[in-house]
């Protein structure tokens, strides 16, 4: 049994055959699915997709969409997470280094969403693009109790230690079946079995050999045999390992 740790399914991308995306993932072993928030014009919808059997819904606000957010938000967000104690997580939330021009907006936004983190006792679902080293910081001073998820992690072994020593998880997905992607393969090879959970970030960040095209959470199943033959393990252990990570992080019943 496969977990996709994160995938974003209430896009407007799955609209016309959402259906049919779930069944392809069954088809493949994926029977899990964890759908992160990011504005909270998709909270409703994403709250509405966890109704669903075997899926699991985080709300936060994406620092990609930082132009949608606005202050008041926060409060909203801390009253939805109040009111529903079936979210499993505050995200995704965090920095995008690409975007220097909201960097001071951004981190307003995820210090807010950290500290609500915090407050409800809830773990957290990071987006860290080229800022590794600040976000660690911010985490090893806030040391939030549930620790969290870095999605999508793309760096070195000793970044991945400095995020395993606060409590969290890395997330693996597409970057992985790049032959080009030297320094992450290295580090998934080192990884220790409870490390990392794995994910799909559908419909974006498609797999090698699917570039253009929609991701969708079946291709986990690629993801899990690139990760098992980089780490000499099989597909079995790597399946059962991931989805009890993903279990044991966010509070879901275990496997
Ligand atoms: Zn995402």
């Amino acid at each position: 049994m496969l977990t996709d740790a994160h995938c974003h399914l209430d896009f407007d991308q799955f609209e016309d055959d959402r259906q049919a995306v779930f069944a392809a993932a069954k088809a493949e072993g994926v029977e899990r699915f964890v759908v992160p928030g990011t504005t909270k014009a998709s909270w409703q919808q994403v709250l509405a997709l966890a109704e669903r059997d075997n899926v699991w819904s985080c709300l936060g606000l994406h620092p990609y969409f930082i132009e949608q957010h606005q202050s008041a938000d926060i409060d909203a967000l801390d009253q939805l997470l109040g009111e529903h104690p079936e979210v499993v997580a505050v995200g995704e939330c965090g920095i995008d280094g690409r975007f220097k021009d909201t960097l001071d907006e951004q981190w307003d936004y995820f210090d807010a969403q950290l500290k609500l983190a915090k407050q409800h006792s809830l773990p957290v679902v990071v987006h860290c693009v080229h800022a590794n080293d600040k976000v660690v910081k911010r985490l090893r001073q806030l040391q939030l109790p549930k620790a969290g998820l870095i999605h999508a992690f793309s760096g070195s072994i000793e970044q991945a230690t400095a995020f395993l020593e606060l409590g969290f998880k890395l997330g693996l997905g597409g970057a992985v079946t790049y032959e080009r992607a030297q320094r992450l393969r290295r580090t998934v090879e080192a990884l220790p079995d409870d490390a990392f959970v794995l994910e799909t970030d559908s419909p974006d960040m498609p797999l090698s050999g699917y570039q253009g095209k929609r991701n969708e959470p079946q291709r986990v199943a690629e993801v899990c045999s690139v990760v098992a033959s980089l780490r000499g393990q099989t597909f079995e252990q790597v399946a059962a390992q991931s989805s009890a990570t993903a279990a044991a992080l966010f509070g879901l019943p275990s496997v």
